[in-house]
């Protein structure tokens, strides 16, 4: 058993045409084996962008997913794309006081950031899911 590479998923297959598709998954939040329990849970704020421990449906276990940091690095750059022109053009345009762009931008960069991290932290999730994905491993040991 020892040194030879399981080729085995870590979790059971369900069929594929049974599985929510990678998208259902990010937009709704919910298992990407069975669909039914929520994919984030917690307290307070932390349970916006926390993965639940399990599925409290078909029992997946989300702690094998890793999906890291990859979602925020491609968040922070949408998010600064997205919100960086629309701020110029509203200070050029308006010329509004300081403490506007604070109440107008302060609550856009959050609350997208917030949105856009589930999405991607749900896809990615279901991305790994789907496709067995796992940390690499050698085959000459
Ligand atoms: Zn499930």
């Amino acid at each position: 058993m020892c040194g030879a590479p399981s080729s085995a998923p870590p979790w059971p297959k369900a069929r594929l045409a049974d599985q929510p598709t990678p998208a259902q998954v990010a937009l709704r939040g919910r298992c990407p084996r069975c669909g039914g329990g929520p994919l984030f849970s917690g307290q307070g704020f932390a349970g916006l962008l926390q993965l639940a421990k399990s599925c409290s449906v078909c029992g997946l276990d989300y702690g094998r997913f890793n999906v890291g940091d990859g979602a925020a690095a491609g968040v922070i750059l949408l998010v600064g794309a997205i919100i960086m022109p629309i701020s110029l053009v509203v200070d050029f345009r308006f010329a509004p006081p300081w403490w506007v762009h604070g109440l107008l931008w302060v609550p856009a960069v959050v609350g997208l950031s917030i949105a856009l991290l589930r999405l991607s932290k749900g896809l990615l999730v279901a991305m790994e899911f789907r496709h067995d994905a796992g940390e690499g491993q050698r085959s000459d040991q």
